[in-house]
């Protein structure tokens, strides 16, 4: 059987309402999502958080993945550990892989405080101390007393963390460095030295931590079987520990291929290649130029011309996870910068119809985000399957305006009616002469999206004038594989 594209899904989005189903959901999905071209899928993490409504990344506790009442709950937002399993298994038997979300940079939710020494830190330089060595009240002990030592009896204290962001005696917020401690050497130089996110930050020069992380990923892996990792948060991270950590994942699975992409938020493309420099390639990485890149062409700046210069697509193409939006760039988040709607087909159109780069399809942008007004991407499981059917093949660029660009995959044997010629204006619309190349001689194209209603026909070079619509992306086809798309053959 011909290799399909990989396409991969993030199964989340932050405003999922809070009703334990969407394990469920994806298990009842399973099949629909292979069909629909989904390879992998990038489900949220598991644990249990601060509260039952916790996206996942609040994390209390990394053994309870909605099996003990904690926190007011025994299921997560999304559910329990047993539909979480059965999630993974029919998730694998419709041949998806599935990827889990580590999150180890922070944990949040403590049982209780202790009184730490600590030095308070300037939060835009967190190399400069801002006051004396005092004693905080720092919410630090993880006892997880609604667990009682099921799987592991480790138990967290103040000795387990750098620092944190809360002075429960004097109520106030700050960022405070634990005495003796030290902020991680290699991580983001932002504000000073970005080791510190949030709650309290696991030391992870810790030799303790250390031991307590290797046991806990045996644990998970053994017990929910997925089989590649999203790691969360890595700028906030040792760079070491996680080269290091999947070294030794990648050993240990004997030769099984264990996929996995870092979250390192920085538009920076220098940032981006220096870590995986430093982790010597162990993860791919999400493309956050590219995203950024997206955004401002859908507020209007920018010219399409240049939207891939400087991206990871573009310099580390074996390294790039692409992607349009996820949970952080939603309306209302941390990171927003959610990119228009107009322009979401076309982003769709660049990552999902390129050769370069694995595509991360959003939740919210497949289903929606009803919660936020917004409706599904128009056209957006079209391209997903003409990227499972047609999108092979050499490619060229028609990089060459600032508002109509266009590329075109020239097929290959192995997929039947493969090829095609994508063309997208972020002004008015217009043509380009594109070369599909000699195989297409004589040929008669439909656009696929159905912007454009009449058909083109290339000469006896393979070379046509496809067009596209204003604010619009076309993706042109030749008749029989468009007549296949249509009767979903
Ligand atoms: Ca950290």
């Amino acid at each position: 059987m011909a290799e399909k594209n990989e396409t991969m899904m993030q199964y989340f989005e932050w405003y999922l309402p809070d009703d334990g189903l969407l394990w469920r959901r994806a298990a009842a999905r399973a099949d629909a999502l292979a069909a629909a071209g989904v390879t992998q899928i990038w489900l949220p993490p598991a644990y249990k958080g601060t509260s039952r409504s916790d996206v996942g990344y609040g994390v209390y506790d990394l053994y309870d993945l909605g099996e003990f009442d904690q926190k007011g709950t025994v299921r997560t937002k999304y559910g329990t550990k047993e539909e979480y399993k059965a999630a993974v298994r029919a998730l694998q038997k419709a041949g998806i892989k599935v990827f889990a979300d580590i999150v180890l940079n922070q944990k949040m939710g403590a049982d209780g405080t202790e009184r730490v020494q600590a030095v308070e830190v300037d939060p835009a330089n967190r190399e400069q101390d801002i006051s004396g060595e005092m004693t905080i009240e720092a919410w630090t002990k993880f006892t997880f007393p609604g667990r009682q030592g099921k799987y592991d009896d480790f138990t967290w204290n103040w000795t387990h963390f750098s620092g944190t962001d809360w002075d429960e005696a004097a109520k106030k917020k700050g960022v405070f460095r634990f005495v003796g401690k030290n902020w991680n050497r290699e991580t983001d130089p932002e504000n000073g030295n970005f080791d510190y996110l949030m709650g309290a930050d696991l030391d992870t020069d810790n030799e303790e931590v250390r031991r307590e992380i290797r046991k806990w990923a045996r644990w998970y892996a053994g017990e929910i079987g997925f089989d590649g990792v999203r790691l969360d948060a890595v700028k906030h991270i040792s760079f070491e520990m996680y080269r290091d950590a999947l070294r030794e994942v990648r050993a240990a699975a004997g030769g099984r291929d264990v996929p996995a992409v870092g979250e390192y938020w920085s538009a920076d493309i220098g940032r981006l290649t220096h870590y995986l420099d430093i982790v010597q390639d162990e993860m791919k990485l999400f493309d956050v130029p590219l995203h950024y890149r997206f955004h401002d062409l859908s507020e209007g700046s920018g010219s399409m011309r240049s939207m891939l210069d400087n991206t990871l697509v573009q310099v580390r193409p074996d390294d790039a996870v692409t992607f349009a939006d996820n949970h952080d760039t939603e309306p209302g988040q941390a990171l927003e910068s959610f990119v228009q709607p107009w322009f979401k087909p076309l982003a769709y159109a660049v990552i999902l119809l390129r050769a370069q780069g694995t595509p991360c399809v959003f939740y919210g942008d497949y289903y929606g985000i009803p919660s936020r007004g917004i409706a599904p991407t128009g056209g957006l499981r079209r391209l997903m399957k003409i990227r499972q059917l047609y999108a092979y093949g050499e490619e060229a660029d028609y990089f060459d305006d600032d508002h109509i660009v266009g590329f075109v995959r020239r097929g290959d044997a192995a997929h039947p009616g493969s090829g095609a010629a994508v063309l997208m204006s972020s002004g008015e619309g217009g043509v380009k002469q594109m070369d599909m190349g000699p195989a297409f001689k004589g040929q008669t194209f439909y656009d696929a999206m159905g912007v454009c209603t009449d058909a083109v026909t290339a000469d006896e070079n393979g070379r046509a004038q496809f067009e596209t619509g204003g604010g619009n992306v076309s993706v042109w086809l030749t008749q029989p594989a468009y007549e296949c798309l249509l009767l979903e053959c």
